[in-house]
């Protein structure tokens, strides 16, 4: 049971253990304002100690069959889907999601545990017999080292489990840093992975702040980093990470635009677009918080979609009468609101205005808005919001769809909803994004895909999960060999090609 005078351990060595870190962060159920724990801002010191443990465990996990690896990853999952629903709750309690929505991304961080399973497979290197005269060529995949993970405030689950599985699946010891806002799920993910009897070290919790993550990009015991977060911080994850030789990916942020066409059908469009913009308050990566409505589509659509705005109940994410819980914070609520205004400064009109929805007393509430006759060079179609607020760009055509999503620095994800194939066949050719969804609201990660974003939204080459993961975390080395005993291996490698 939480009390507020909590302060949360890191986890380091095997074992759950107080930060020497004298500063601590309030943790607030931004439902309530209430105060949840206190998490530490752990120190250099603290980070060294989980790094050591990190590489002292290497030998020893490297060495345990990736069989035996893969069977941890069962237990894993198993530990996990027991506590599935202690797991949402926190989820929603520290970050404000509905249960639903909660529910749904612990189903996601358990998938992908699933997808890592499967490592003994997806591991496998390559061989080729007889490239030259009785010489063989094999490429094997070695882990990279200590790797290390830092989170985002808007899925404290699935986040941090997009890289924790696969990367001790493939024999690597790890370091996590959630995100100082959301630190309690991964107390509960831990607590399982204590049960696993895994050897000391393999898994390691570092909670902090900035800090923390100036100290991963710096550290030499740390191989390789995956960052989840704003585009700044992204960028400057990835230029020190790599100016300090790490293998690097960091996933940014996003302005992710939905193409409706004039033949979509209205009222699967509009369900598609209200679960996409103010889902989760419209704090996702995914989020769509722009429609270019395509000729007669703005017209057909934008009643509806109003009227389902307007119907939506703002609340606290545990009620089951709420459909779009708070934003993170007080100070995430005003600067949100701030976007709002300069939105109708610009000359946007504000067809929903959801500035003043009532929610909980002590909870930082934002009801779901929408802007109508925004001009793709605005501000507000521009940047990043992360709240729940809706865009509308009208276009004449497809082509001018289409450029406005790709005039967007960003790539993360983009969707377009209508019953042409070939307007779907042109808009997944030509858009620029990682992630496409046709009649989908939100292309969510699939655990067995890679998940990622272009431009701005993304640096680094390999995305997460799926096959890209084992492609992070395994350093390739080719083998190639002759054998002379049996008589067969004279004359010379490169003449005898
Ligand atoms: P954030 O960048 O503020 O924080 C992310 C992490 O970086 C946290 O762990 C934080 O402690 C650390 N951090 C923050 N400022 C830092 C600094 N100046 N120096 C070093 N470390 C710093 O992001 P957030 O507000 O927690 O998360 C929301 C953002 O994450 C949004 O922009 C969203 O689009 C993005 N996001 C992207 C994806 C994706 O897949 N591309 C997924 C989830 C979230």
């Amino acid at each position: 049971m939480l009390t507020a005078t909590r302060l949360l351990d890191n986890y380091v060595g095997g074992r759950f253990t107080a930060a020497t870190a004298t500063d601590a962060l309030d943790v607030t159920n931004p439902a309530t304002g209430a105060v949840l724990a206190r998490v530490p801002l752990s120190s250099a010191a603290d980070l060294d100690a989980a790094v050591r443990a990190a590489r002292e465990a290497l030998p020893a996990w490297r060495a345990v069959s990736v069989i035996e690896r893969g069977r941890r990853l069962f237990a894993l999952r198993e530990g996990l889907d027991a506590r599935r629903e202690e797991l949402a709750r926190s989820v929603t309690v520290e970050m404000g999601k509905t249960l639903d929505d909660a529910r749904a991304e612990v189903g996601r961080m358990i998938e992908m545990v699933e997808c890592a399973c499967a490592i003994p497979t997806t591991m496998q290197g390559r061989v080729l017999e007889d490239v030259a005269r009785n010489v063989d060529a094999e490429t094997v995949r070695q882990p990279v080292g200590v790797c290390a993970a830092i989170g985002p405030f808007n899925f404290p689950a699935m986040v941090p489990f997009w890289f924790l599985p696969f990367a001790i699946g493939c024999g690597n010891t790890f370091v996590l840093k959630p995100s100082e806002q959301v630190p309690l799920t991964q107390q509960i993910a831990f607590a399982v992975l204590d049960g696993l009897d895994l050897p000391p070290g393999v898994v390691n919790l570092v909670n902090g702040g900035r800090e923390v993550v100036e100290g991963i990009l710096d550290h030499p015991g740390i191989d390789a980093v995956s960052f989840v977060g704003s585009a700044p911080v992204a960028r400057l994850v990835y230029e020190r990470a790599a100016q300090a030789g790490k293998r690097v990916q960091a996933l940014g942020g996003a302005k992710n635009h939905m193409v409706v066409m004039p033949d979509a059908v209205v009222d699967e469009t509009v369900t598609g677009i209200i679960g996409s913009a103010f889902g989760a308050a419209g704090q996702r990566c995914m989020a769509g918080s722009v429609v270019v409505a395509v000729g007669e589509a703005h017209d057909r659509l934008l009643p509806p979609l109003c009227a389902a705005a307007e119907a939506l109940r703002v609340g606290d994410g545990l009620k089951e009468s709420s459909d779009v819980g708070p934003v993170i914070s007080g100070a995430a609520r005003d600067r949100i609101r701030a976007w709002i205004d300069r939105g109708v400064r610009d000359g946007a009109t504000l067809a929903v205005d959801g500035r003043d929805a009532a929610g909980e007393s002590g909870g930082s509430y934002l009801g779901p808005t929408i802007l109508d006759d925004v001009r793709p060079e605005m501000d507000i179609a521009c940047e990043e919001v992360f709240g729940p607020v809706l865009a509308v760009i009208r276009a004449d055509t497809l082509d001018d769809a289409i450029a406005v999503v790709n005039g967007s620095r960003f790539g993360n994800g983009t969707s377009i909803f209508t019953e042409s194939g070939a307007s779907v066949r042109r808009y997944r050719h030509d858009v620029e994004a990682g992630m496409v969804g046709v009649n989908i609201g939100v292309a969510a990660p699939v655990a067995f895909f890679p998940f990622s974003g272009w431009k701005d939204s993304f640096l680094g080459d390999l995305h997460a999960h799926g096959p890209d993961a084992v492609e992070f975390y395994t350093r390739k080395k080719t083998v190639t060999s002759r054998y002379f005993s049996d008589g067969q291996g004279s004359g010379g490698y490169f003449v005898e090609r």
